[in-house]
């Protein structure tokens, strides 16, 4: 059975900078293309999963997301398997308001991704840098680990005690992580 580790993409991935509504303002974190390298090596499949709450906020469109993930794929030497979106927001528009099942912390990716991939999530793990990403990962089998990468640590840290859930790790960045990741296995 193939394991997969499910990534964060902003503040995991690429510098944490609010939205990215354009390649250009893409900025790839040092060692993070390395590190999905070394998870790929070790036979784990990748799959980036993030909310795009932007596109229900108009800062940018489907299209110019795709165009982004186009670069962040070049850059992280096209390894990913895929990447899945959350486009909505609740008080959005742009025909993309409202509740929905996959806006972190809500499962939905994940669940998106065990359907179109076939992906188990046994034995795979779920990094990120918000207390929503980990949140999300609540009651399925896969290891948690929090990341300083991103978001204000202190913060999500706090969010985490509060909704009771114990990560498995937490690491300074996606290398960290991926330290800890291969040698617990
Ligand atoms: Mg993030
Ligand atoms: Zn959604």
């Amino acid at each position: 059975m193939t394991r997969t580790v499910f990534l964060d993409r902003d503040g995991t991935l690429n510098r944490e900078q609010g939205f990215v509504t354009k390649p250009q303002e893409l900025e790839v974190l040092p060692g993070a293309a390395d590190a999905v390298r070394r998870l790929h090596d070790a036979g784990f499949r990748i799959v980036v999963v993030t909310n795009q709450s932007g596109i229900a906020r108009g800062l940018y469109t489907e299209s110019d997301l795709a165009a982004i993930h186009d670069v962040l794929h070049e850059r992280l030497l096209r390894l990913p398997t895929a990447y899945l979106h959350c486009p909505h927001h609740p008080e959005g528009s742009f025909g993309y308001g409202g509740a929905c099942v996959c806006r972190k912390p809500a499962a939905g990716l994940l669940f998106q991704a065990k359907e179109l991939l076939g992906v188990a999530f046994e034995g795979g793990a779920l990094v990120g840098d918000s207390a929503r990403d980990l949140l999300m990962a609540r009651g399925l089998p896969l290891r948690t680990i929090h990341v300083r990468s991103g978001k204000p640590v202190q913060h999500e840290r706090a969010v985490l005690a509060h909704e009771g859930l114990t990560v498995d790790h937490e690491a300074a960045d996606l290398a960290g992580a991926v330290d800890w990741l291969l040698a617990s296995r």
